[in-house]
């Protein structure tokens, strides 16, 4: 059989998602002879925001071979522990979605079955105070993880906050250093397909070069050069479901509280992010323009800001779902040309790099067998359903009275949501699906912020008695205040770690 191996691979765009590919993809393929070309505009930028990441990133470091502290230093990066909802319950009210769990599972019984149960008998200490990183994240302190855990109450997971150019300018350097991938500078203004398998042939930049490749990596943003224009697929369309479509980011200078985690807060028509760095906190309104006009949203978040404004409102439009096809013939998308979900949960650049993984977990040689794309494709979609459920129910849950809240709880969930709010509410059931991203904690963790409460816990819970529960829970609290009381400030963890020089 003749060597039908991929020899050259073009990423177009070199946003998060081009050099994150680039990185990753050059890492891997290294003993491969696979010519791999970024091509990046000088005249169009990145859509500039992106800061917020969730635990899996450090993966990616692992996998491209760097450190933490080389990513942080490079990026004025501060620790995330979760992400606290301020307002979205009620206004007045708050909770918090760990990188962790809650308490201790025994006799294969979730924790949270234990808690129901003497919750019933009247005990109505909060859930959250059975969470290591919560109570840490809410002191704005930063844990060190124990090499081995004794049980669950330790373990916890950790993400970060980073300047999305900084950390593009660190990849970029990367890739063109170390790994040798080839960048060039130019505006796509064509893409030509072969005739006889509409497979895309080359690309065309407006100086009037001609690069061919194998294999396309679309990473063009909301443009979607190659995958929507050049290739036609369609746009599956969310909007009825999640109606925030627009937003507007404004970074400002410190306040007091350099806090080690993301604050959300719910607003009349959407909700505002906060992220701490280093040198300035990230702020941005997610909104429905059905429900607020553009001037009114940059005025809400102008007048929220703790700090000094250290640039103009940048305006963003986008529209909720994903390409119905990522991969089509030769060209696999990736970042926001292959979809977008609000940065509700900062899910964006996760789902860049478990869209790098699966690329490389179904490389392809140039025969393209369809078998690959489609399963690359049935995968995808699943991972973009079971985050947009996740989010969904963010907007289901709450009790805010504006017209956008009582739209979202009057909405018609899609059948997996549910199914996991009536498996929640009928019996504390947290059914793990086929490619969820968040896992039963995090689930637990909205349905407890919203006071959503089971109409029964575990039959199984009885094997231990209301007060048998009552002397372990209090020793949990009593361990989870011992380790808060060792953890230093988040300051100190930073300047000791990870400090810029
Ligand atoms: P872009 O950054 O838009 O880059 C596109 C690239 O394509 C650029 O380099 C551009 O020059 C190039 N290009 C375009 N057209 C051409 C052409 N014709 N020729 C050559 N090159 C071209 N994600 C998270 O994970 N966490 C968050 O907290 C988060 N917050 C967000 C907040 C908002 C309001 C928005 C809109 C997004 C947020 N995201 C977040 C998503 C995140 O910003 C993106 O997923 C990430 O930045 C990747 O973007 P990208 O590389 O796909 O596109």
């Amino acid at each position: 059989m003749a060597n039908q191996q991929i020899r050259s691979i073009l990423i177009a765009g070199g946003g998060t998602a081009g050099w994150m590919a680039a990185n990753l993809l050059a890492t891997r393929l290294r003993r491969l002879p696979i010519e791999i070309t970024l091509v990046e505009s000088p005249e169009i930028g990145t859509v500039g925001v992106g800061e917020a990441t969730v635990p899996a990133i450090r993966d990616y470091f692992k996998a491209i071979g760097v450190t933490e502290a080389e990513v942080m230093q490079a990026s004025q990066g501060t620790v995330k522990l979760g992400i606290e909802f301020r307002d979205w319950r009620a206004p007045g009210t708050s909770f918090f979605h760990p990188f962790g769990r809650y308490g201790v599972d025994a006799f294969s019984v979730p924790f949270h079955q234990y808690w129901l149960k003497r919750r019933m008998a009247g005990d109505e200490t909060p859930l959250a105070e059975y969470c290591l990183p919560t109570q840490a994240a809410m002191r704005n302190l930063m844990l060190l993880p124990p090499d081995q855990p004794v049980n669950d109450l330790g373990v916890f997971d950790w993400a970060i906050h980073f300047d999305a150019g900084l950390f593009a300018r660190f990849l970029a350097q990367r890739a063109r250093d170390t790994l040798g991938v080839r960048h060039v500078q130019g505006t796509i203004s064509a893409a030509s397909r072969d005739g006889e398998s509409g497979r895309i042939a080359s690309v065309t930049l407006s100086d009037g070069r001609s690069l061919e490749a194998d294999l396309f990596v679309d990473c063009s943003g909301f443009r979607s050069l190659m995958l929507g224009q050049t290739l036609e697929v369609p746009y599956e369309d969310w909007t009825h479901l999640l109606p925030c479509d627009r937003a507007v980011a404004m970074p400002c200078a410190h306040g007091d509280e350099l806090t080690p985690y993301t604050r959300s807060t719910a607003r009349e028509a959407g909700w505002q992010w906060r992220i701490p760095l280093q040198h300035r906190v990230g702020n941005g309104y997610v909104y429905s323009s059905r429900h607020i006009s553009d001037d009114e949203a940059a005025a809400t978040l102008i007048a929220s800001l703790e700090g000094e404004a250290l640039a103009e409102p940048n305006m963003l439009r986008f529209r909720t779902g994903h390409r119905t096809k990522v991969w089509e013939k030769n060209c696999v998308a990736l970042g926001l040309a292959a979809g977008f979900l609000e940065p509700l949960e900062s899910t964006s650049i996760v789902l860049i790099q478990s869209g790098i993984e699966r690329l490389l977990a179904h490389f392809p040689d140039r025969d393209f067998d369809p078998s690959l794309a489609d399963e690359f494709n049935r995968i995808t979609a699943l991972e973009y359903a079971r985050i947009r459920d996740f989010l969904l129910l963010h907007y289901w849950g709450g009790q805010r009275g504006e017209a956008l809240w009582q739209e979202c709880r009057a909405l018609d969930l899609p059948e997996t949501l549910a199914q996991r709010i009536r498996a929640y509410k009928g019996a504390g059931k947290l059914p793990r699906f086929e490619w969820d991203s968040f896992q039963p904690p995090s689930w637990l963790s909205m349905f407890a912020g919203f006071e959503i409460i089971p109409a029964r816990y575990d039959p199984l819970a009885d094997q231990f008695t209301t007060e048998e529960l009552g002397g372990t829970f209090a020793q949990m609290r009593a361990a989870i205040a011992r380790a808060v009381s060792l953890a230093g400030s988040h300051e100190q963890f930073i300047a000791e770690t990870w400090a810029v020089p």
